[in-house]
């Protein structure tokens, strides 16, 4: 392990437009889509929109279809798979929903690349419905934060990872204002990437004093593979030097205990009569 953590947004980081929107517009229930939005959340609204399309006689292979066709930056996939291979833990944490999220990953052969999707859940009922609920059941007890939509709460996530972690070090991409909060609870040392002229980099731009992790932003994919690895170096770099100055430390107090023996061994000997 390279002591690292990357944690992804995934609608417009991983791939480049919001997985809800794209089926929503894709199998054209758009209108119906604009004219609920006022009146609900949107991971209600996301249920409610699944059960038109269904009522319209779309399948959840049509749903799949669609999402094997996302528009994603070429370079983001290798990103995803050299991050994976130098060893860091990657985790997602989307405020779309399982079955979106792991049709895609799957159809772009990276599934396996994740240890951990925290999202809304999802599941086929028995009449080929997709069922969307809330991560966080709002229905019995608020999250408490006022950042975040009441389904989900970005940061909560965080906290929990970094409660199960010991040493690693976070690197955090994402676009949205429901990726603030998570980079909020970012500590010194941990690293938060913003998708340069979105939501959260405008709000870490307004914001910089609230932030303690250092800010690297990106437009694209290129810049997103770019950046990412050359976090991932850098850390990895920092972590080799402290195990090696670990290492000679420990080397060094080895030697003194040594040191110490040889002098007083000849004095402790006692002298044979
Ligand atoms: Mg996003
Ligand atoms: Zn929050």
């Amino acid at each position: 392990m390279a002591g690292i953590v990357v944690v992804f947004d995934f609608d417009k980081t991983i791939i480049d437009v919001d997985s809800d929107n794209w089926v929503v517009d894709e199998l054209g229930a758009t209108d119906l889509f604009n004219q609920l939005l006022p009146t609900m959340p949107w991971n209600s609204l996301m249920d409610r929109m699944m059960k038109e399309l269904h009522s319209q006689g779309k399948t959840i292979d049509d749903i799949a279809e669609v999402l094997k066709r996302i528009p994603i930056h070429p370079r983001v996939v290798p990103a995803i798979k050299s991050a994976h291979a130098l060893g860091c833990d990657l985790k997602i944490v989307s405020d779309a929903n399982l079955f979106f999220i792991e049709t895609i990953l799957k159809h772009l052969g990276v599934m396996d690349c994740f240890s951990e999707i925290n999202t809304n859940p999802s599941f086929v009922d028995e009449e080929g419905r997709l069922r969307i609920f809330p991560h966080h059941d709002f229905t019995s007890s608020s999250h408490g934060c006022s950042l975040c939509p009441p389904n989900m709460c970005k940061g909560m996530v965080i906290k929990r990872i970094q409660a199960s972690i010991s040493t690693e070090k976070f690197i955090y991409l994402g676009d949205g204002s429901g990726d603030f909060c998570p980079s909020l609870k970012l500590g010194d040392g941990d690293y938060v990437m913003p998708r340069k002229n979105f939501p959260l980099w405008d709000l870490i731009c307004r914001n910089p004093n609230l932030i303690k992790a250092e800010v690297h932003e990106w437009s694209d994919g290129e810049e997103l593979e770019h950046g990412l690895l050359h976090l991932i170096k850098k850390i990895s770099e920092e972590n080799n030097a402290n195990n090696n100055s670990a290492a000679a430390q420990l080397i060094s107090v080895d030697c003194k205990f040594e040191t110490m023996a040889a002098q007083a061994l000849p004095q402790a000997l006692p002298v044979p009569h």
